[in-house]
């Protein structure tokens, strides 16, 4: 017997019609890559974002027509991820970063026809323009006044975004779309191969947003003020965008202002208590604050996320600015959120060393994933918090099939992640390592993250990383690689001391090769098989 209740459908729409209701004084702020700050309410943005699906209508989008965007986490973009979606379009945000040739190879793959995009980008348009097979017209993101002169042939129409919103009336009934259709779709970096396409339906959309707001995963609520700094190019800025929008939470959008000086800026003007990003971009805000000499006092959480956060950074953030590291663990195919490791009972009971400890692990899986570590025969490994195997998911909002794939990316059911991970018997989750990067060494693995975690913590390294390099004996050895804070000097010799208590001895690094700079993807991941081809010798001689 079925229940009795009533179904109805779980779309992006109905989270914009939600706030425009109910969260009518909700804000949207947003750092305008022409210059200035933006700001106004959710009810202003729906208003904007109706306006923009009639000209989607006009210029002759149709139902489940990809519509590319190339742009920062500006008002604009999220008026686009609403309109695009709520009109029954597919939403493909695009990452700037890629190489050229990846970009042109996305956007031909996806057949994408229309494109938004931001003023800094335009250069980059040009460059791949010649390559785009499907590209029918773009709509530049800023005001009339600052229209830059088409880069491109005139038979591809060159539009202003303004110009195109304020023509249009704001009525506009968003229409009924099936619940399971594709919603946005999302490119992996693909640093093997070309890159994948994740496409997310309305459904998982909404209960990956639903399940993401609530108290023990990012615990966003009415009264937050929340500044992700994860790009709206990233999966979706860890679906923010959405989550945000459900609870009408103040949402601050950094644009094109990476830096500490703007970010530090907007957390202090705003007041923003919640930020949320990878690594990379706090090691940047964090130096800019000891240099500056300021605390980021409102913030009370930073949730990281896309690389290991290290226990030096859960730290400064905790000691220096009394601000809460909620680490969590994702990827594109999850998109993205998969554990997270929250102020929960277990972690309110812990000294703060053992806090620390904990912190460093990627947390507990959010209601709705599911998690099994196995080996390699595919044998279910225990959860014991030392047994390691990759691990993997499922979910309402795991993939089961890479765009225009035919073949379904499950086995058994389930998604294998490429990550390598140990659980524990409280279902706390530590990423050991992506799969390729394990270090097997005399037919034992080290785990590069761990060791990239604890060579940081040295005051003198700015970033590192650690690759397994062949090794006549043992078949793998790990190499260092560090890159130094500006006008520090430090030994090789001084750096394998510091880390002598932090890890067994025979993880050790080999060698230390100090770098001026370490390639990253264009998720600010580090590259580590460009570091293998490149450092693939060392240890033969
Ligand atoms: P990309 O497009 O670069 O693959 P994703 O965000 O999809 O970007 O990458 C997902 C991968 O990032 C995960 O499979 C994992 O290896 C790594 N990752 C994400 N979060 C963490 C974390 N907290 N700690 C360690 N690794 C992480």
């Amino acid at each position: 017997m079925h229940g009795l209740m009533m179904n109805t459908p779980l779309t992006v729409s109905s989270i914009l019609q939600y706030a425009e209701q109910y969260h009518q004084d909700g804000e949207i702020v947003s750092r305008n890559v022409e210059g200035g700050i933006h700001r106004y309410s959710y009810k202003d943005a729906a208003a904007r974002s109706r306006r923009l699906a009639n000209g989607l209508k006009r210029l002759g989008v149709q139902q489940q027509d990809r519509v590319a965007t190339l742009a920062w986490n500006t008002h604009r973009h999220y008026e686009v991820y609403f309109a695009v979606s709520g009109s029954g379009a597919i939403l493909h945000t695009i990452n700037p970063r890629l190489f050229p040739d990846q970009l042109a190879y996305i956007l031909n793959h996806a057949e994408d026809e229309i494109l938004f995009i931001d003023l800094t980008f335009i250069p980059l348009l040009e460059k791949i323009a010649p390559e785009l097979r499907f590209l029918k017209q773009v709509v530049v993101m800023t005001n009339r006044e600052s229209m830059p002169e088409s880069p491109l042939p005139d038979a591809i129409p060159f539009l202003c975004y303004d110009a195109l919103v304020d023509s249009e009336s704001e009525a506009y009934e968003w229409p009924e779309v099936d619940e399971e259709s594709a919603a946005s779709l999302c490119y992996t970096s693909g640093t093997t191969g070309n890159p994948k396409g994740v496409l997310y339906s309305h459904r998982s959309t909404v209960l990956h947003a639903w399940a993401s707001i609530s108290r023990d995963a990012l615990d966003i609520g009415n009264s937050s003020n929340l500044l992700p700094v994860v790009p709206m190019f990233h999966v979706n800025a860890w679906g923010v965008p959405y989550s945000a929008t459900m609870v009408g939470a103040k949402l601050v959008l950094p644009g094109a202002g990476m830096d500490g000086a703007s970010l530090s800026e907007l957390v202090d003007k705003e007041q923003v208590d919640l930020l949320l990003g990878v690594p990379t971009v706090w090691q940047g805000l964090l130096q800019y604050c000891e240099q500056q000499n300021i605390t980021l006092n409102p913030v009370k959480t930073v949730v990281i996320g896309g690389s290991a956060a290290p226990l030096s950074m859960i730290k400064s953030f905790q000691e220096d600015h009394d601000a809460f590291v909620m680490h969590a663990w994702g990827m594109t195919e999850l998109s993205p959120i998969g554990t997270i490791n929250s102020m929960n009972r277990h972690m309110k009971s812990l000294s703060l060393d053992e806090r620390y400890q904990l912190q460093t692990k990627q947390g507990r899986p959010v209601f709705g994933i599911e998690m099994k570590i196995v080996g390699t025969d595919n044998q279910i490994l225990p959860h014991d918090g030392d047994a390691f195997g990759r691990l993997m998911v499922k979910g309402p909002w795991v993939i089961s099939r890479y765009y225009k794939e035919e073949k379904s990316s499950l086995i058994d059911g389930w998604f294998d992640t490429g990550d390598v991970a140990t659980i524990d018997p409280q279902g706390y989750m530590n990423i050991v390592d992506r799969a390729k990067d394990v270090i097997k060494s005399g037919g034992e693995w080290i785990s590069s993250i761990d060791l990239e975690n604890a060579a940081v913590g040295h005051p003198a390294i700015a970033e590192c990383a650690v690759i397994g390099v062949p090794h006549p004996k043992w078949d793998e050895r790990p190499l260092l690689l560090a890159v130094l804070k500006e006008g520090e000097n430090v030994s090789k010799e001084q750096i394998i001391d510091y880390l002598s208590d932090k890890v067994v001895k025979w993880w050790l690094p080999d060698d230390v090769i100090f770098v001026t700079e370490l390639p990253h993807t264009a998720t600010g991941k580090l590259l580590k098989m460009k570091l293998r081809e490149t450092y693939h010798g060392t240890f033969s001689e």
